[in-house]
């Protein structure tokens, strides 16, 4: 059994300087989508992830955690999450997500997007429209006084409505001066579950929905996570604050430049 869950509330103050720890990954992110094309080994897009964290005087979140030996996580088609980079090359036609974190002034940001390569099919280009919805969906959910649940629920609907899985085994996560808090975010569940959001807590929701089914395990390098049947999976992940009236979506470019998360 879990011990109840300790949720960090953070100051506006807190809040602004975790979206700069966003807004950087958010920046890392579009360098990556802008240059990822076939031919490109997975440690090619680690190294433009790092070169950028330690540019701005960052520190990368994954490097080291419990191990893990890069800056970016690199997972393509059935790898669900954790892909380490490598000498793999990417291909025309795969789905390629990559996930960043970072910690700046001690503050972390996490936020992850998948990428299409040339042409996926039709399959694949429907994954990730309904996983991005599904995490618009969530998002859509956050506000103070409403049951964590919710966004769980939302999540879930949005992806079984459209004939997808969520996967069960990994979940979302409260983030601050820890890149993981309190509370789980599950991608599944009832409306009935979990705390209530308050004002100043931030939480990385992060929906990973399969084509298939929801059951993944992990390679025999310890982290990577993939599909049990083999099939496509997609990760779409924002970091985002509770406000009074609704949602702050951390992991953004400035404003003004396009987004990919309404
Ligand atoms: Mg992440
Ligand atoms: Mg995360």
């Amino acid at each position: 059994m879990r011990k109840p869950d300790m949720i960090n509330i953070k100051t506006t103050a807190e809040i602004e300087l975790m979206r700069e720890s966003g807004s950087l990954v958010a920046r890392i992110l579009k360098i990556v989508r802008e240059a990822i094309k076939p031919g490109m080994a997975t440690s090619d897009i680690d190294k433009l992830v790092e070169d950028n964290i330690l540019a701005v005087g960052a520190k990368p979140a994954f490097k080291g955690y419990r191990g893990f030996p890069a800056s970016a996580c690199v997972s393509i088609d059935d790898e669900v999450v954790h892909g380490i980079p490598g000498t793999r090359k990417v291909q025309d036609g795969e789905i390629v997500s990559v996930d960043v974190g970072v910690i700046l002034d001690g503050w972390y940001g996490d936020s992850a997007t998948t990428i299409p390569v040339g042409d996926i099919g039709e399959e694949k280009i429907r994954l990730l429209e309904v996983t991005e919805k599904a995490l618009r969906c969530g998002i859509a959910k956050v506000r103070a006084g409403v049951r964590l649940g919710e966004i769980s629920f939302a999540i879930q609907q949005c992806a079984e409505s459209s004939g997808f899985s969520v996967v069960r085994d990994l979940v979302g996560h409260g983030i601050g001066r820890q890149m993981h808090e309190d509370p789980q975010v599950p991608n599944f569940g009832d409306v009935a579950d979990g705390p209530i959001l308050k004002t100043g807590m931030v939480i990385a929701i992060e929906p990973m929905i399969n084509a298939g089914s929801f059951d993944v395990h992990s390679k025999s390098d310890g982290w990577t996570v993939v599909t049990a049947d083999g099939k496509p999976s997609a990760h779409f992940e924002h970091t985002v604050a509770v406000t009074e009236s609704g949602v702050d979506i951390l992991s953004l470019l400035p404003a003004g430049q396009p987004n990919n998360v309404c």
